[in-house]
């Protein structure tokens, strides 16, 4: 479901180039929990951008859901984010003066891919999905860090995205709410949800069904979890 070849990014800086992507190749399939490790610098956050069309590739061919990335215009590339990929920060990008609630509805509001009628009930949906029914009404400065991830988590599935990409989400967290953080994205990729995480932290390898390691811009490793075929 997503496809990277030879994918290579060269940012043109002032300080001269940098080649951030080499000759990157990628699968990545529908349902997978992928993490994305490396040392900072090394590419984590040129490879998601690029996945979720934020950014584009110097060369190669990104694949996303079928299509061929650099065949949209930027207008048609922010629809189609909107519509298939949620985007989880580090740092939640809550609008302030908005409830919890009202935040997965806004997201739902810019995209107009959920029936407006429908806002209210799935944005409480999604908000008792990370558990937060008790705090829907709370403004971001009324809730901890975990709590506003949970809401910013919700906001990024406002729009039943197939693909849920997060860059370091757990880095400004405590270990205990980060843990928290991870079985959520576990049980939404039980779900069907394909997730990739970006994270520089030790992790357990072991939960997810991909590990891919980046240095240089390098794909230097890159290990699938055999799953026991189903009967
Ligand atoms: P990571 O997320 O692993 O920390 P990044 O993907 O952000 O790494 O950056 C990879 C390399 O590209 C780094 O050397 C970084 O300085 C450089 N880089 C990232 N964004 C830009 C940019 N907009 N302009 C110039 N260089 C950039
Ligand atoms: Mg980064």
């Amino acid at each position: 479901m997503i496809s990277l070849q030879k994918l290579n990014k060269i940012y043109t800086g002032l300080a001269g180039p940098v080649h951030a992507l080499k000759d990157v190749d990628l699968e990545i399939d529908q349902g997978e929990n992928v993490v994305v490790i490396g040392k900072s610098g090394s590419g984590k956050s040129t490879l998601l951008n690029i996945i979720s069309g934020i950014d584009r590739p110097t060369a190669g061919v990104v694949k996303v859901l079928d299509q061929d990335l650099h065949l949209l215009s930027e207008n048609d590339l922010a629809l189609w984010r909107g519509r298939n990929i949620g985007i989880v920060f580090q740092f939640y990008q809550l609008l302030p003066t908005l409830t919890a609630l009202d935040n997965v509805r806004f997201a739902m509001g810019l995209v107009n891919k959920i029936p407006r009628k429908a806002r209210k009930r799935l944005s409480l949906e999604y908000l008792a999905e990370v558990g937060l029914s008790d705090k829907v009404r709370k403004f971001p400065n009324e809730l901890s860090g975990g709590e506003r991830q949970r809401v910013a988590i919700a906001r990024a599935l406002a729009n039943d995205p197939q693909i849920l990409i997060a860059d370091e989400p757990t880095g400004n967290l405590d270990s205990n709410t980060g843990a928290q953080i991870g079985h959520l994205f576990d049980k939404l990729s039980g779900q069907g949800k394909t997730i990739i995480t970006v994270t520089h932290a030790s992790i357990d390898t072991e939960k997810f069904d991909k590990v891919i390691q980046i240095s240089d811009g390098n794909l230097t490793h890159l290990s699938t979890l055999q799953r026991p075929e189903s009967v």
